[in-house]
């Protein structure tokens, strides 16, 4: 279980759309004043060196974060705007133009908070909670940020509803251990069950794994069982056989804003022509509205 580290995947094409979509859903969650609480049940390390370490071994970053900065550079493409406040949020954590740092979602979301807002990261892993700890510590958002050395999946409904009745919740596990899908809809059911309205990002992979096949129908059976309103995006960025990295992945999210679907409709044409390495590249958009 504890063979994973996000290191190796930091900046990959499936951190691209799991973040540009999670800045999105807090953009839109903070245009009340009202305080917004944010959970991120599967946290990793918070921050990653991409010149250093286990993402200098993989360079999944150079089929992701870099790879759209000089595909943008290259082309002048018309950046939207989900894509821009992406680009931005990346550029918080680097000085220069080149990307040496890489923020996982705990910094992304951290540096997007209001004073009134709420952070709470969980993180199993013992060298990673050792790692985020040290991380988010430099943040100096203590008062903002809680940090817990515990099961995300188990711990999420014991913070909902939350008081203001604003919240996001992102669940990114890796799947590595197939029980993972399992607790990811024990987990939503008690929480839709708790806090109907709140907004859930779940990523997944696409990968040729039965669990993961049927993921998605299951969780639009969720959001049936609980009248919520859903959004489904996946990013291919090759269709090779073998699949000995990962070639696609998903965010589904309960209780999507309205603008999301717009956003997403301008940014996913061009992260697949920026991100695709061969003619299988390419995208999916659903949602309940449709
Ligand atoms: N959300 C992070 C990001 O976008 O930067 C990446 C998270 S990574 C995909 C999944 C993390 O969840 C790993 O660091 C793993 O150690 C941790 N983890 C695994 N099972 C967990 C659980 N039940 N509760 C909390 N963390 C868990």
């Amino acid at each position: 279980m504890f063979s994973y580290r996000h290191a190796f995947h930091a900046g990959s094409h499936a951190d691209i759309l799991k973040h540009l979509i999670t800045i999105q859903l807090v953009q839109y969650l903070q245009e009340k004043p009202g305080a917004l609480s944010i959970v991120d049940t599967h946290a990793g390390a918070g921050l990653y060196n991409l010149q250093d370490g286990f993402a200098a071994i993989s360079q999944e970053s150079a089929g992701g974060i870099i790879r759209l900065k000089d595909y943008l550079a290259s082309t002048g493409s018309h950046v939207s705007t989900s894509i821009n406040d992406y680009l931005a949020c990346i550029a918080i954590e680097n000085t220069s133009e080149d990307i040496a740092l890489y923020p996982g979602s705990p910094f992304i979301l951290a540096r997007l908070l209001r004073p009134q807002d709420r952070l709470r990261l969980f993180e199993l892993h013992p060298n990673e909670i050792d790692i985020l700890r040290s991380n988010v510590n430099q943040l100096g958002l203590g008062k903002q940020i809680d940090v817990y050395a515990a099961d995300g999946f188990s711990r999420l409904k014991g913070l909902l509803p939350p008081p203001s009745r604003r919240g996001l919740v992102l669940i990114d596990p890796s799947y590595e251990d197939k029980q993972d899908y399992r607790h990811l809809e024990a987990c939503l059911e008690e929480a839709l069950g708790r806090f109907a309205t709140g907004c859930y990002a779940i990523w997944y992979p696409v990968i040729a794994r039965r669990e993961s096949i049927a993921l998605p129908d299951r969780l639009k059976a969720i959001a049936k069982a609980h009248q919520r309103t859903w959004l489904r995006a996946e990013l291919r960025v090759e269709n090779a056989p073998g699949e000995r990295r990962l070639q696609a992945s998903g965010m589904f999210v309960f209780n999507p804003p309205w603008t999301l679907q717009g956003h997403l409709k301008d940014a996913l044409p061009l992260l697949k022509n920026a991100l695709g390495l061969d003619s299988g590249a390419g995208y999916t958009l659903q949602s309940s509205e449709a």
